[in-house]
């Protein structure tokens, strides 16, 4: 079940204060609605209910999923850190774990974790296709790349989404994913990973992977 909390906060628009539920845990298969607003980036968004100011506000929480046995902590590096070598709640001995700092990334774990997927090698993929988009939008004179993270399109299908800053205002788009790509991706990138540390595997190991990959072909 998942765990919260009510917390008092202050509007930077009004500076009057109100109480918000927020949560340590998310039980991702059990908590339905919980994990769709995790995962479509509604759940660290909160309204003034007096001037209707909106705060994106992220805080520290656990991601579990009991089902495909895995959790992801997001946070801070400590919040991180805490979880891997001090947390007694439950026992993790059974269950895949990672780390994110940023929301983006978090979310991109849990959905790579949710479809059966290694979480390093989704990210892999991912950070791969940015840059073919970008390299793309530069000889098309199409609009910049502004993030680009592991999630589902509108009919629920798994996708790369792409943000873009169009005329102005942002847009994104999506790139269905290629699970024929990814085994590939996954055949080529494998053997690179076994002394990478999984506590934050985000876009720094992503290109430590691609180096230390580029150098191994070299030497072959
Ligand atoms: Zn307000």
């Amino acid at each position: 079940m998942s765990i919260s909390k009510i917390k008092m906060m202050t509007c930077k628009e009004c500076k009057r204060n109100f109480f918000v539920k927020v949560y340590d845990l998310i039980d991702g298969d059990k908590d339905y609605d919980l994990r769709k607003k995790f995962i479509f980036d509604e759940l660290f968004i909160f309204k003034c209910p007096y001037c209707g100011h909106i705060h994106f506000v992220p805080y520290p929480l656990k991601y579990i999923n009991q089902k495909k046995h895995f959790i992801v902590q997001f946070g801070s590096l400590s919040d991180v850190y805490n979880f891997y070598y001090n947390d007694k709640d439950i026992d993790t001995s059974l269950y895949i774990k990672t780390g994110a700092t940023t929301t983006i990334l978090a979310r991109e774990k849990v959905v790579a974790l949710e479809n059966n997927l290694d979480h390093r090698i989704a990210s892999i993929y991912r950070y791969i296709m940015a840059k073919q988009y970008e390299e793309y939008a530069k000889e098309n004179n199409l609009p910049k790349l502004e993030d680009s993270y592991l999630c589902y399109d509108d009919d629920g299908n798994l996708a790369v989404i792409f943000d873009v800053i169009e005329d102005g205002k942002p847009n994104s788009f999506c790139q269905l994913f290629d699970q024929e790509l990814y085994e590939e991706i996954k055949n080529d990138y494998i053997d690179c990973l076994n002394n990478t540390n999984d506590m934050i595997f985000d876009d720094k190991s992503v290109m430590k992977v691609l180096c230390a990959n580029k150098l191994k072909r070299q030497s072959n």
